[in-house]
């Protein structure tokens, strides 16, 4: 019996033991595609020789400084990356540990912005529902998927919600993609207004929605129009680009192909690609210099923020992506993968919805295509998918999503910024073989 307290307490694991490039292999040398990366994290596949050559020389220096006595070069280097490639405006990194942390920082210096320019009363986060930013309590209370809230919510700070954006559920036949993103953008200001416009703080979403609904791109004009009103109304605007973040969509910021900057950003999976836990917010000018010009201090601190071994690995995976020009793969091999997924599940009884960008894709089953009607949930058809694929040599990330009370089953693609065609090909080949076989088990 393990004596992990791991999510699921009733399932055992296999155990992996190694990796190579995009395969990962466990204790009884069974060999998996990764291509989902974890949870879209493995974004240089496994044991990268320039990255654990990057650590390697790190520790011979040194692990660890607290950031209360010293900075570090791998830190100030990293910055410095991240600057030089950041959306316009950011100017200043925080480097923690996870994509939940990174939502906790940037929750808190909206807050700790306003308070330094006695704008007191803005205290509301509006996010949307069926999103997902981080476990901790801050970040869950952001969160909009109400059965991870559920259990919790006596512990959980006010949150308001609105609609996702998210065109296969939510769009009219009769309206533009352009129509329903500005009616989708419209909700954020009827809910500022509602909640008294000087009382909300910021805006919080994710530029493509990951796990929750499956690599959802936003309407096109979505974003721009959310800028517009979060810049009417002096709210900030947090972007959640922990998934869809550096590289993941083709751009180093899914961000960079709406158009717009965002006040704040959280950044984690792939900044370190998983060779460390490390996630960072990026925050603009005009709030750091806020800060400065006020206390002078951002009252949020933890013992391993600009860890030395994870900014150096981070630092590595960075400069590679760079280097070798990956995210021109991205867009390369992601236009290939789209290609392979519409032709393999294009007219897929069970296929609702094929949607993503760059190395990012979900695919939606439905019971039935024209109704869009979901599988029943006691079908457990994600878990019987994840099982179908891994039997066949295939890691991807299936979720049981709801939408707006609508529930739909979908699968998360997420594979390496490495991944040739050959590897797009036996992703799209096990991943077929491994959805009809879960679907004639479960029906
Ligand atoms: N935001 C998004 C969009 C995520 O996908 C995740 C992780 N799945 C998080 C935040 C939280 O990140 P972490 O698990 O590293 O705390």
């Amino acid at each position: 019996m393990s004596h992990l307290l791991h999510r699921n307490l009733k399932a055992t694991y296999p155990v992996a033991v190694g990796g190579k490039g995009v395969t990962l292999i466990d204790a009884d040398g069974r060999s998996y595609i990764d291509a989902s990366g974890g949870a879209a994290v493995s974004c240089l596949g496994h044991g990268h020789p320039d990255i654990l050559a990057a650590m390697h020389a790190q520790i011979d220096k040194l692990a660890y400084a607290h950031t209360s006595f010293f900075t570090s070069d791998p830190a100030e280097e990293l910055a410095d990356h991240l600057i030089a490639h950041a959306p316009k405006g950011l100017s200043n990194v925080f480097i923690c540990s996870s994509g939940s942390e990174a939502i906790e920082a940037c929750l808190k210096l909206a807050r700790h912005y306003f308070i330094e320019t006695g704008q007191t009363r803005r205290t509301h986060f509006i996010s949307r529902r069926q999103s997902y930013h981080g476990i901790t309590v801050g970040a869950l209370s952001v969160g909009g998927r109400m059965k991870d809230r559920a259990p919790f919510k006596e512990m959980l700070l006010a949150g308001h919600h609105i609609a996702p954006c998210h065109a296969y559920r939510g769009q009219h036949t009769d309206e533009t993609p352009e129509a329903y993103g500005l009616r989708m953008a419209d909700e954020l200001e009827a809910k500022i207004l509602e909640l008294g416009s000087d009382t909300v703080a910021a805006f919080v979403a994710e530029t493509v929605v990951g796990a929750t609904l499956g690599a959802s791109p936003p309407a096109p004009g979505y974003f721009r129009r959310i800028r517009e009103i979060c810049d009417r109304h002096g709210v900030l605007l947090i972007l959640d680009e922990v998934m869809c973040g550096m590289g993941r969509t083709g751009s180093l910021h899914a961000c960079e192909q709406e158009g717009i900057a965002p006040d704040l950003m959280a950044i984690a999976k792939g900044l370190g690609a998983g060779y460390a836990p490390i996630g960072a917010m990026l925050a603009s000018g005009r709030i750091v210099e806020a800060v400065r010009q006020g206390s002078g201090a951002f009252p949020h601190s933890q013992t391993y923020n600009g860890h030395p071994l994870a900014c150096a690995a981070a630092l590595a995976v960075q400069q590679v992506i760079a280097r070798d020009d990956l995210l021109a793969n991205v867009r390369l091999q992601g236009a290939h993968l789209e290609r392979r997924l519409k032709e393999r599940f294009g007219n897929h009884h069970h296929v609702g919805d094929i949607r993503g960008r760059g190395h990012f894709w979900g695919i939606e089953l439905v019971a039935d295509r024209t109704s869009k009607t979901p599988f029943d949930a006691g079908l457990k058809l994600n878990a019987r998918i994840k099982q179908a694929a891994m039997a066949r040599g295939l890691l991807v990330y299936p979720m049981g999503g709801t939408a707006d009370g609508v529930r739909g089953d979908h699968v998360l693609l997420a594979p390496p910024f490495i991944a040739d065609a050959a590897v797009m090909d036996t992703i799209v080949e096990r991943l077929g073989e491994a959805v009809d076989a879960a679907i004639a088990d479960a029906v």
